[in-house]
């Protein structure tokens, strides 16, 4: 088949990428990123590098028509940078909404959107939940007859979401829609800005092993609830929900809930080297508590993530390591 990725020099579009060409796909990689700040570039996928998906023009210049589009692009970090660039984050709707037009206009048969669990009601992750377990089931986007998404980010993913639906109701477009829980994984942004909690974590260990320091600091008290999800789960996920029947938004996420407490020691355990923690609590935190209810994707995939954390960070960390190393080293 003929695939489009978008975003596919960044995080998640890399393995993609990786992934269709290794199954036998021709693929077609756009990203507004020159090509040397792509996390991978794999050899044998046609790369259009410098095109900013915002713009009709550039969206039209791909090489269209395609089977599968898969919409990865987006302007986006960890909560840090989300609270930070709520404007940016929410021009990113101009991204789907090109790619749903050109769909339509190509007769694209499969469209992949790449949502997020930043657009459940912040009443479903205020705290109450925890005794229940923190997991979200696709309904709780909605709440008391309305939305409390994110404020910037989540409400493009949630608006998003919806042109997604509309687009399928309305031109018979094929849309798949999953909703990301906290990605993570080696060749992902670690020191930009854009870093997540799990790369954070691993750079920050990696930086007082390097240097010899015994201890890093943390943002929140360390209480916070998440679940964290492997990358090649991911993208397992994408490829099962886009080829699919089902067009209603679907949980791509582990649901093994741990604190950032746990998050730290796994990564001090793969790291060989604990450390003190030092809280910071003024720093942005996010919601309480957040985990992927997965019943949902195993009715309709038969299947769910399964890799443990420990197991993903026994993979990721050593990456991370190494370019903490390399840049103590410069
Ligand atoms: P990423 O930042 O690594 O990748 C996004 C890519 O989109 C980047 O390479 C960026 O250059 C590109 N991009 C941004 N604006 C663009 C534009 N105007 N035109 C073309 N390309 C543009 O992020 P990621 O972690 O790979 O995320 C991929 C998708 O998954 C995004 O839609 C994101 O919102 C969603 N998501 C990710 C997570 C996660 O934990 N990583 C969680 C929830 C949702």
């Amino acid at each position: 088949m003929r695939c489009l990725v978008t975003g596919a020099g960044g995080f998640i579009g890399g393995h993609l990428v990786r992934r269709l060409l290794s199954d036998g796909h021709e693929v077609v990689g756009a990203d507004i990123k020159n090509l040397g700040g792509w996390w991978q570039s794999s050899k044998g996928c046609r790369q259009f590098p410098e095109h900013d998906l915002r713009l009709a023009d550039h969206v039209n210049h791909l090489p269209w028509p395609f089977d599968r589009v898969y919409n990865l692009a987006c302007d986006m970090g960890g909560i840090g940078f989300i609270e930070q660039n709520k404007a940016d984050c929410m021009v990113s709707v101009l991204i789907n909404t090109n790619l749903l037009r050109a769909a339509v206009q190509h007769e694209v048969k499969r469209y992949f959107y790449s949502s997020s669990a930043c657009v459940y009601h912040a009443e479903r992750q205020d705290g109450s939940c925890i005794v229940g377990g923190c997991s979200l089931t696709e309904d709780d986007a909605y709440f008391n007859g309305g939305a409390m998404p994110e404020d910037g980010y989540g409400w493009e993913k949630l608006f998003s979401e919806r042109m997604c639906r509309h687009f399928h109701e309305d031109h018979g477009l094929e849309t798949r829609v999953g909703r990301f829980h906290n990605i993570y994984g080696p060749q992902g942004s670690w020191c930009d800005g854009r870093e997540k909690a799990p790369a954070a974590m691993c750079r920050k260990i990696a930086g007082a092993k390097v240097t010899g320091r015994d201890s890093i600091d943390v943002w929140g008290d360390g209480s916070q609830l998440r679940s964290y999800c492997w990358i090649d789960d991911c993208v397992e996920g994408i490829i099962r929900l886009t080829e699919s029947g089902f067009h209603e938004p679907v949980n791509i996420g582990s649901s093994e809930l741990v604190s950032v407490n746990d998050l730290v020691s796994i990564v001090e355990e793969a790291a060989g080297y604990p450390v003190r923690r030092e809280y910071l609590t003024n720093m942005p935190q996010g919601v309480k508590g957040r985990n992927s209810d997965n019943t949902l994707v195993r009715q309709v995939l038969g299947w769910s993530p399964q890799t443990s954390l420990q197991e993903g960070i026994v993979k990721t960390y050593p990456w991370i390591e190494q370019r903490v190393m390399g840049r103590n080293s410069n």
